[in-house]
């Protein structure tokens, strides 16, 4: 720690978008960046991409959150998994890398953010990527962050990519190019079969700079306020209370649960909720915590009936022995597989000008609860709608910052999301029908061939579902009443302080969200340069 606790810039939450701020702001040596972070520096198993289907459910690298009853989800609590470490969630997810569709930027930018538009973000989506499969109009290589192309061969997944041409969903060699349509193999973020967290692609090379401080196992519990600006912020480590200043500016990526807790722990938010907690209201900000959208995610299973191609044969017992020592010497097989190493992308409705769902094709099936693979062999098609308009909202309990705020999705409580899901549930089953699939199809047991009607789909949907993990918008971008950064990431009201992660997203994008998060830590990095260099 530098002598005065003072530093140009404190990012505080070094996650996707945080770590990427840390590397851009300190590249220029003039500056003094202090990054904070609650977790750990990292953990054995994370650069092996399946330790997430472990990680997820660690709460030495997770927060392992979960949602109030939800009142249209059979009044269950939903495990909301985040990542607290070094790289964030990016260093335990599911490491599927989408970008999104145009439409998504556009919409942004319609909404009224200047500079958001698909054509702004293109170039920085570009920076960001090493694309192995090569550059062309959309995609670039030399950036940062590795883009591998899935390469493992199974005969189920040329049934798969058969049974999509069979229907109308024709192989899509590129779904961050030109179209998303389609199916495909998916893109990822690993390396040689290694995870590339963005504390892996952005952190790691700027760690030794004199200029970045980084302070890990500490928990920020507010921001400082003088007036109407923020000048710093105070933390914990190790039981001790510590305060530092930002000379220039705080950048607040604690992601899209954590953001909008740290703004209202630090009295700005909505004046009667801050004060029912014995806040004292700095700032009154109404969409603190409002606008919360999530991908929330069926996941469908058929049993296998040919054995030796599912990783329920291939990857238990001493089939997985054999997994660890092929990716202990080839850095290949199961281990190093993505979450799905199959997408669809499909339109639910034919009038549909882009797809309104996403389709995960993995070749086995998976206990939730036990967290291991299930005996029989399996296929799971997990569903989702891409663009949801289900509202819900993250408020704290209470002004303690160790204590987890009150997450309330409100899944399904729009007819539309109701009916997109019911849809693509109906498509999955369409293409799983395929005669491609002939071979390999044995039984539905997930939802069942006995749920037909849209009830009994809407209801084991309720009974069933987790999430895709892809919370946004709790600190919403806009020049509405009810947003709380503008379209420079700027709190409303506020001086010196911006937030830079998932929790400004106006709306969901079409896909996973890593990709966009990362692109934010960009945008954000050329805003605070462009205003402070
Ligand atoms: C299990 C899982 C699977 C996923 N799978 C995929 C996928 O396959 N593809 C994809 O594109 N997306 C996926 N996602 C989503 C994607 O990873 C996230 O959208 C993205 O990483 C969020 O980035 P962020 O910068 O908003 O926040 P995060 O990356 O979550 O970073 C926030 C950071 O802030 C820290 N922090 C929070 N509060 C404090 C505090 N008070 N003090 C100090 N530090 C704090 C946290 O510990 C964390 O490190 C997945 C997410 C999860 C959890």
């Amino acid at each position: 720690m530098n002598g005065d606790n003072t530093f140009d810039f404190i990012i505080v939450g070094a996650g996707s978008a945080g770590c990427v701020l840390a590397n851009r702001l300190s590249a220029d040596r003039r500056f003094t960046v202090l990054l904070i972070e609650a977790g750990k520096v990292s953990h054995p198993l994370t650069p092996v991409p399946m330790s997430y289907s472990k990680l997820i459910v660690n709460p030495k690298v997770n927060w392992c959150y979960a949602s109030e009853p939800e009142p249209m989800m059979a009044e269950r609590s939903i495990p909301v998994p985040r990542g607290r470490l070094l790289g964030g969630s990016s260093a335990i997810n599911g490491l599927v890398y989408v970008r999104g569709q145009p439409m998504d930027y556009d919409a942004w930018a319609q909404l009224g953010n200047r500079g958001w538009s698909f054509d702004d973000i293109l170039p920085i989506f570009q920076r960001i990527e090493n694309y192995e499969s090569g550059a062309d109009e959309w995609r670039r290589q030399g950036g940062p962050l590795h883009i591998s192309e899935v390469t493992d061969q199974n005969p189920l997944y040329d049934a798969l990519l058969g049974a999509g041409e069979e229907v109308g969903l024709p192989n899509n060699p590129d779904y961050n190019g030109a179209d998303q349509m389609g199916i495909c193999r998916t893109q990822t973020t690993i390396r040689d079969g290694r995870r590339i967290s963005t504390a892996v692609a952005y952190l790691a090379p700027a760690r030794s700079r004199p200029n970045l401080e980084i302070v890990t196992d500490a928990l920020v519990h507010r921001l400082t306020l003088e007036g109407k600006r923020c000048t710093g912020i105070s933390y914990s480590v190790g039981g001790r209370p510590v305060d530092v200043q930002a000379r220039t500016e705080v950048i607040v990526c604690c992601g899209t649960i954590n953001s909008p807790q740290l703004l209202e722990l630090s009295g700005i938010g909505q004046p009667a909720l801050l004060e029912s907690h014995g806040i004292e209201v700095r700032h009154a900000l109404p969409g603190v915590g409002e606008s919360l959208r999530d991908h929330i995610a069926p996941r469908m299973g058929w049993t296998v009936s040919e054995r030796g191609v599912t990783f329920n044969d291939r990857a238990r017992g001493l089939g997985l022995l054999w997994q660890v020592i092929r990716y202990a010497i080839r850095k290949d097989g199961f281990l190093s597989l993505p979450s799905a190493p199959l997408l669809a992308f499909i339109k639910t409705r034919a009038d549909l000008e882009s797809p309104d769902a996403q389709l995960h094709l993995v070749p086995y099936t998976f206990s939730p609860t036990k967290r291991q693979l299930l005996d029989e062999p399996g296929m799971t098609i997990t569903v989702y709608q891409l663009r949801p308009e289900s509202l819900g909202s993250i408020h704290i309990k209470s002004a303690d910052p160790s204590e987890a705020p009150a997450i309330r999705f409100s899944f399904l409580s729009d007819p539309l999301d109701r009916q997109t899901l019911v849809d693509a549930i109906r498509f999955a089953r369409h293409l799983m029908q395929a005669a491609a699939m002939d071979r390999f199809r044995g039984i539905e047991f997930k939802p069942g061939s006995d749920v037909q009607s849209d009830a009994d789909i809407i209801e084991w949907i309720g009974k069933t579902a987790e999430t895709a993990y892809h919370p946004v918008g709790t600190c919403r971008m806009g020049s509405d009443d009810n947003a709380v950064v503008n379209d420079q990431l700027l709190v409303h009201g506020i001086e010196g302080l911006r937030i830079a992660d998932g929790s400004i997203m106006p709306t969901l994008i079409s896909g996973n969200t890593n990709a966009a998060c990362i692109m934010i830590g960009e945008k954000a990095a050329d805003m605070v340069l462009a205003e402070h260099r």
